[in-house]
């Protein structure tokens, strides 16, 4: 039978009244209406003020209920307020003003339900007003019950509303039976929207807050990653400080007090990276890589390869590491595995010296960062795998530009020494080596002698050098009887050995002898030494078996080398010994023969009576053949001559004119012998020329006569003309020519053109070279030009005056 909104309106004004009764309720009226602006303007106040609370601490919302409710109370006349509200099927109390008790129960949560006031206006989602709740028991059970224990009566409740739905209830009270009038009730609304207003403004406040913060720690958490990314991926980054940056980066964002990142190797846990720890615990970490086991954070983090969280490792039952605590200062400790192709291979562990757990997003978080260290680590292995290959293939191509400079030098006609000093100097920085040495075995005295050395000691040298080492003798006698490279890792560790000695007290430990052999003999050994303990490597070895190699060539060349040197001097020596014995030969033929032809002219002048027809024939005979040979003496007397340096020119003026006529006197005989046409062409009014008359007559004699010599049908032809400050001479014939590839080589000495009609003309072949020299030395040139079948012409370009080199005046 409730009875809702029940509204109390104000008395009509009564027409009929009198002067002084409407005066009175004019009075009335106007202190009613002045009550009434009064109230409005109080209302304004206090609504001015709540709005003001809102606006100013939005956070703050239970100030601004509190403040709604005050003014409530108070505006409404009520002898309390309450603001409830919902919160699923139950109501909240959330502010209360007044002397009533605001709570049924002593909680400050009950159960929604349309028996109470405040829970039917939340229900009906309207406003609702009771006159006299304990007398309501039917409509109201629990509000009547409340009402009755509390001592209130009128009760007034308007829903807060947002978008339709009831979100709380704003409620008065008076503990006597008296309604609320319309206007606090549209009071009560007013102040009803004001508590909506500050709900939602908080609710959109921190909203707004809750996602700037998620922006702020978004952009934070990027730029930490980012940042650890960039670290990263510095290509020259090493990745200590990689993990160094990483494991800060992570404590920072995740409020965390230190750090570490380690590395599961052979089981072991090492530290490789941290941040934040005190020094004493971390002297003690690095000392103490750690097992798998639920003892320690990291032990436990890899046992069960997914993130452990420690809420306080000071209780932790199975914690057994007291000296993260105590040294470390750890309580709440947050370990994140890292894996790599499903392959566990360490662990990044987040410490704070408080008890704080880790939320479910910094957990999210490590696992980012785990992620980012496993892509450092991978990364640096990859870095490392690039670099050793390229410094292998960088020291694959500094050993075969060694290989190639040695093999160029082998090649070169640089001297013994020089090549085998570039090879110890290769070979030492290539195998890494302070120094080395190149002994050449000296078979005479059965013994190795130092060639060549690098980084050694003047009394190392001299020791070596007054201590042959013969063959299975120390490390160089032992890889030359061998064959084959030997070493020694530790010198500190052998028999001991003068040598050895001297090299101990030079600072050397390990030694590499490579044999240096020639078709399966030894000719020497290469041998490099280290100041520090170890083996050579197999690939160093092989390496210093090529530098070997080499050295062996090199030895070899020179050997070869210096025996042609040698052959040659020897053959020297012995050419000019043949040289003078043909000169002094020519010579000494020469005067016996001139005697012998003097007395065929003697006897053929009839000096010695008149001869006999016969013997007339025969000392004929005598006198040509004894010329013949009287010429084939002085043209090897010319040769051995030239041969020796000895031949020299003797200068006059001489007509070239006069020259031509002369021999052209003592050859016509011979072509008109064989039918040929002989002509003589000289230019009139040459002028004199200065050189040898005599030798120059004998070469032009000799390319006349070898024109008609070779010539069997046509002509022969003495040409002579001036240019420049030259005499142009040519010999021409219709002879049988001689092949382009001839023409340089019949100035040759002994050299005949090789062909049956030219060889059965004889001769001696020396004719040309002894022209060509005579004309050379006139400062001139001579060449032939030639068509095979059609005939030569030789030509000779002759200074005037001689340019001649070796010449007596
Ligand atoms: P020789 O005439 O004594 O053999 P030369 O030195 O005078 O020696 O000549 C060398 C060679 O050159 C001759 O053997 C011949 O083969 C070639 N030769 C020289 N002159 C002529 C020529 N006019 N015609 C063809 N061949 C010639």
């Amino acid at each position: 039978m409730g009875r809702a909104c029940a509204v109390m309106t104000a008395s009509p004004t009564d027409d009929n009244a009198s002067p002084e009764h409407r005066i009175q309720v004019l009075t009335n009226e106007l202190s009613h209406t002045r009550g009434e602006l009064m109230e409005a303007r109080e209302q304004q106040a206090a609504t001015a003020e709540i709005l003001r609370v809102i606006s100013r601490s939005p956070m703050d919302l239970q100030r601004a209920f509190a403040e709604i409710a005050a003014s409530a109370a108070r505006l409404c006349d009520a002898n309390d307020a309450t603001i409830i509200q919902v919160n699923g099927d139950f109501l909240r109390l959330v502010a209360h003003h007044g002397p009533l008790a605001s709570l049924p129960l002593g909680g400050n949560t009950f159960q929604l339900t349309r028996g109470l006031v405040t829970g039917r206006a939340v229900v009906d989602r309207r406003t609702v007003q009771v006159a006299d709740l304990p007398a309501e028991t039917d409509e109201f059970p629990e509000g009547s019950d409340m009402a009755r224990r509390l001592g209130f009566h009128t009760n007034l409740a308007v829903p807060l509303m947002r978008a339709g739905e009831a979100i709380g209830v704003i409620n008065i009270r008076r503990t006597e039976v008296r309604p609320f009038t319309d206007r606090q009730i549209s009071l009560l609304n007013i102040f009803a929207d004001q508590a909506v207003i500050a709900i939602e403004n908080t609710r959109l406040f921190e909203k707004v807050q809750a996602r700037t913060c998620e922006l702020q720690q978004a952009l934070e958490y990027q730029t930490a990653s980012s940042d650890v990314l960039k670290v990263i991926s510095r290509s020259d980054a090493e990745l200590g400080p990689v993990l160094d940056t990483l494991v800060e980066t992570a404590a920072r964002i995740c409020r965390a007090d230190c750090g570490l990142i380690f590395r599961l190797q052979d089981d072991l846990c090492h530290t490789i990276a941290s941040f934040g720890i005190p020094a004493e615990y971390k002297d003690f970490q690095l000392c103490n890589p750690i097992t798998r086991g639920r003892g320690t954070l990291v032990g436990r983090t890899v046992l069960e390869g997914r993130p452990v969280h420690i809420e306080d490792a000071a209780v932790d039952p199975e914690y057994t590491r007291i000296e993260a605590v105590q040294l470390g200062r750890q309580r709440t400790m947050l370990g994140v595995p890292l894996v790599r192709d499903d392959a566990l291979i360490g662990a990044i562990t987040l410490a704070r010296s408080r008890v704080e757990s880790f939320t479910q997003q910094q957990i999210d978080l490590v696992t980012t960062f785990a992620d980012q260290a496993v892509i450092a680590i991978e990364n640096a292995r990859l870095f490392e795998e690039v670099r050793a290959r390229t410094w292998e293939l960088a020291r694959s191509l500094e050993e075969l530009k060694a290989l190639g400079e040695v093999g160029q030098a082998v090649n070169s006609t640089l001297k013994l020494e020089k090549v085998l000093a570039m090879i110890v100097a290769h070979a030492c920085e290539i195998s890494d080596s302070g120094g080395g040495a190149i002994y050449v075995f000296d078979h005479a005295r059965s013994a190795f002698v130092l060639e060549a050395s690098r980084n050694m000691s003047e009394e190392l040298i001299s020791m070596v050098r007054g201590h042959p080492i013969h063959l299975g003798e120390t490390l160089v006698g032992q890889c030359g009887a061998r064959r084959e490279a030997v070493q020694i890792a530790d010198l500190a560790k052998v028999p001991p050995h003068p040598l050895f000695e001297m090299h101990l007290k030079a600072g050397v430990r390990a030694l590499l002898a490579v044999p240096l052999l020639h078709q399966d003999e030894v000719v020497g050994a290469l041998i490099v030494r280290r100041k520090r303990v170890g083996a050579f490597t197999p690939q160093i070895v092989n390496l210093l078996q090529s530098f070997a190699s080499q050295s062996a060539i090199a030895i070899q060349n020179a050997r070869l080398f210096q025996e042609i040197e040698d052959k040659s001097r020897q053959l020297e020596i012995a050419s000019q010994h043949k040289s003078q014995f043909v000169a002094n030969m020519s010579h000494e033929l020469r005067t016996p023969l001139a005697a012998m032809l003097g007395y065929a002219e003697l006897l053929s002048d009839g000096m010695f009576g008149e001869l006999p027809e016969k013997s007339i024939r025969i000392v004929e005979r005598v006198q040509a053949n004894g010329k013949h040979l009287l010429g084939l003496i002085n043209t090897v007397l010319d040769i051995s001559k030239i041969e020796s340096g000895q031949f020299k020119l003797s200068l006059s003026e001489y007509s070239i004119d006069s020259m031509v006529q002369t021999v052209r006197m003592a050859t016509e005989s011979l072509a008109s012998a064989k039918k040929l046409f002989f002509k003589t062409n000289v230019v009139k009014g040459l002028p004199y020329g200065w050189g040898d008359e005599p030798r120059l007559t004998q070469v032009l004699l000799n390319l006349v006569g070898n024109a008609i010599k070779f010539t069997e049908a046509g002509e022969v032809c003495i040409s002579g003309g001036a240019k420049d400050d030259s005499f142009v001479i040519s010999v021409s014939d219709t002879g049988p020519g001689i092949p382009y590839e001839e023409r340089e080589r019949i100035f040759d000495k002994f050299h005949q053109v090789d062909s049956t009609s030219t060889r059965a003309k004889g001769g001696t072949g020396l004719g040309l070279a002894i022209a060509k020299e005579i004309i050379e030395m006139h400062g001139g040139r001579i060449w032939v030009e030639s068509i095979v079948g059609r005939g030569s012409t030789f030509r000779l370009e002759l200074p005037v005056r001689a340019r001649a080199s070796g010449a007596t005046a």
